[in-house]
């Protein structure tokens, strides 16, 4: 071979090695490009108490935007009307967790708008549980820790099933979350054994559960979950409810419970604890194992000032 010839060899080697580099990198960005659009999912709750569950259980997995369809202070759901905004947020999910149950009366809609959206639903076979659950408990379900705990299992199965490279950080988020949520359950059941078939009335169907799960005797139920007035002829009947029960105190929300909550306590010197329905607040994780904390500290404290 000439020099020539060499020198004509060697360059083309050079050129070949240097061109299956660049067609290397340039393959390896397209697949990392490709790889971060499809681990780029984007998480819609439907409120309040969905979101601090999902942003518990996605804490540290990458790839997942995490958004809340209402706004922090919105409460619970049951008059929420669809503004175009929402859905036009909707259509940028991939998935949408929802309690279920009835919380969000607006999900037929959005299941027609959009057929192939992903739903998580809290409550899922909540109908097949061996305790029965009314539609009303399952519709504020996590009111009572037990049923929490449930629904951060459901929420948990749902994510795994689309984030499944993810799975074991979900598992992770969701055991460390569950462990928290056990200590509140165990604080249920040590409070229970003295409550245990104890009269309360309630002010918000949002209590149905937490009364429920505490063991307590719900004698009588007035739905104050807005901004209301209240008829003379209601005001009565919580008054008769009252003076027809034994040991008897009230869970009320503030604010909405509040004025009717004054008077009974002021005329029928009867308890009245303003139970958190932890449907609102700051975008915190920590938000709901320190509501509820305080819920069952406001428990405790009445058991507590009847025994001293
Ligand atoms: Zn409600």
């Amino acid at each position: 071979m000439s020099n020539k010839y060499v020198y004509s060899f060697v360059m083309l080697a050079v050129i070949t090695v240097i061109l299956a580099g660049i067609t290397g990198i340039y393959r390896n960005n397209t697949k990392e490009e490709k790889k971060a659009a499809q681990e780029n999912i984007t998480v819609i709750t439907s409120f309040y108490p969905m979101y601090i569950a999902a942003d518990n259980l996605l804490q540290g997995v990458d790839g997942v935007t995490l958004q809340n369809l209402s706004e922090p202070q919105t409460g619970c759901l049951h008059d929420f009307q669809l503004t175009p905004e929402d859905m036009k947020l909707l259509s940028t999910a991939d998935v949408f967790v929802i309690n279920g149950s009835g919380a969000e009366t607006f999900i037929a809609d959005v299941i027609k708008q959009y057929p192939k959206l992903k739903v998580i639903d809290a409550t899922k076979n909540f109908e097949n549980l061996s305790s029965h659950i009314d539609e009303e408990t399952a519709m504020h379900a996590w009111m009572d820790p037990y049923l929490y705990g449930l629904e951060i299992k459901n929420i948990s199965d749902g994510l795994k099933g689309v984030l499944k490279e993810q799975e074991t950080e979900l598992t992770g988020n969701e055991k460390t979350y569950l462990s928290q949520i056990k200590k509140l359950q165990n604080r249920v059941k040590s409070l229970r054994q003295t409550l245990k078939g104890r009269d309360v009335i309630l002010f918000s169907e949002a209590y149905l559960g937490f009364a429920d799960t505490l063991g307590l005797n719900n004698v009588y139920l007035m739905d104050l979950d807005e901004e209301r007035q209240v008829s003379s002829g209601e005001v009565a009947k919580v008054m008769n409810a009252i003076e027809e029960s034994k040991d008897v105190f009230v869970l009320a929300e503030d604010p909405y419970g509040k004025d009717l909550g004054t008077t009974v306590k002021k005329e029928r010197d009867v308890e009245v604890l303003y139970i958190d329905t932890l449907t609102r607040g700051d975008y915190n994780r920590h938000r709901y194992v320190e509501g509820m904390q305080a819920n069952l500290d406001l428990i405790k404290e009445l058991i507590e000032r009847e025994t001293h």
